[in-house]
């Protein structure tokens, strides 16, 4: 050991190296600080005088299995120039901690590969140790996301654990960064997004939400000057939605255990997209032999294979076309539920066909409230919200982000 790997292996300069303890398992190296580098905490002056010291261990990055603490005796002085009589500042430590700057880099660099609570058993630290370390680098990132340069978002609450709990994400589209977490769902939740947004003169050109009134509401009030985008998988996924509760209402009311049998487990049949029905399970033909059966769930599922369409035109205009047909072709078929969502599509089309303008979605957001519940469920427990948050917001980061 040395002075000099001292500084290369610890990252510990301006010390002097003296001995290595071994005690209980740990390596100890014990250092004194140079003469030289004494200086007042407050104003920076070097005429000061030694008025005592205080023995303190701080954990350092381990040795392989071992655990490396450094022995300092802490340098109170007394200052020459502005009086203060006061503990020296630690170079390789941040103030009142038990452990090193070092010790928190490498535990940060464990954090991209592995949990907290494998983090905590190697380096035998508790598992709130570790979690400081994480929080307060996050604090420091993401406390305050940049908004200036963002253009382009998607919103969606996603559910959190077992109760009916929500939270809101914002996505910046451009870089797939989670730029805001709000507690709740609907315009409430987003009021301190647009508060920042505001004030950092952000210009967003498009928005995109799901169908729901208050989102439009929201973005209507808030970003006038965007475009809203009805995310495509969600009118699709609407549609669907309402495709299965017609078929439980065609299974209820079917005469004759022949009909009930064979509508018996289309359900995934219906939502499938024809061109995936697996010919092997003969699943063509099943599909087939259930429309026949019922006329309004064939046309109900006809105008669902038609309605991808909408999304897969050359230009905004033929899109509109589509649209439009499709709209009057479902409200023709006499069928209330038909009606009902046609009624619905012609109110957003807008905002529909607006996807030729900006071809956003929500979709990215969905790998991210993936990644959500998976940290939660790696999580022991997230009673520390604002701990949660800030590793929603770290999630795009690394390939592990800062898990469990
Ligand atoms: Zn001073």
């Amino acid at each position: 050991m040395s002075t000099s790997l001292l500084y290369h292996g610890f990252g510990i300069h301006g010390y002097q190296y003296i001995r290595t303890l071994y005690r209980a398992g740990a390596i100890i190296f014990c250092i004194i600080p140079n003469a030289f580098s004494l200086r007042c905490p407050v104003c920076g002056s070097r005429h000061v005088k030694r008025r005592g010291a205080k023995t303190r261990m701080f954990r350092t990055v381990p040795i392989g299995s071992k655990s490396v603490f450094i022995q300092l005796p802490v340098q109170r002085i007394e200052c020459l120039s502005c009086g203060v009589i006061r503990q020296v500042k630690i170079k390789f430590a941040e103030w009142r901690r038990s452990y090193t700057k070092a010790f928190e880099r490498y535990a940060l660099a464990l954090s991209k590969h592995m949990t907290i609570l494998d983090i905590a058993n190697h380096l035998g630290v508790s598992w709130d140790t570790i979690k400081d370390i994480q929080k307060r680098y996050l604090t420091k990132r993401y406390k305050r996301p940049r908004l200036k340069n963002i253009t382009r978002v998607a919103i969606d609450e996603i559910s959190i654990g077992k109760g009916h709990r929500y939270l809101t994400v914002v996505l910046d589209l451009k870089t797939g960064a989670v730029i805001f977490v709000g507690d709740g769902k609907g315009v409430d939740s987003l009021k301190p997004f647009f508060k920042r947004l505001k004030y950092s003169k952000a210009e967003i050109k498009a928005v995109a939400i799901d169908m729901s009134p208050s989102y439009i509401a929201a973005v209507l009030d808030n970003l006038p000057k965007s475009t809203i985008v009805f995310d495509h998988f969600h009118v699709i996924k609407l549609f669907n939605d309402k495709l299965s509760e017609l078929r439980r209402a065609i299974y209820r009311e079917a005469e004759g255990p022949l009909q009930k049998k064979v509508l018996k487990g289309t359900r995934w049949l219906l939502l499938k997209n024809s061109y995936n029905l697996n010919e092997q399970k003969n699943e063509k033909e099943r599909l087939e032999e259930a429309l026949k059966l019922n006329k309004p769930l064939a046309t109900a599922y006809y105008l669902k294979e038609d309605l991808r369409q909408v999304w897969s035109q050359v230009c905004k205009s033929d899109a509109e076309t589509i649209l439009t047909d499709w709209i009057k072709k479902a409200q023709s078929t006499g069928i209330a539920m038909l009606q009902k969502f046609a009624k619905t599509l012609a109110g957003h089309a807008f905002g529909i066909l607006n996807y030729y303008d900006y071809p956003i979605s929500t979709g990215p957001l969905e790998g991210t409230n993936n990644k959500i519940k998976t940290l939660q469920r790696q999580a022991y427990g997230y009673r520390d919200m604002d701990f949660f948050k800030l590793k929603i917001f770290g999630l795009h980061e690394a390939k592990y982000a800062l898990v469990g």
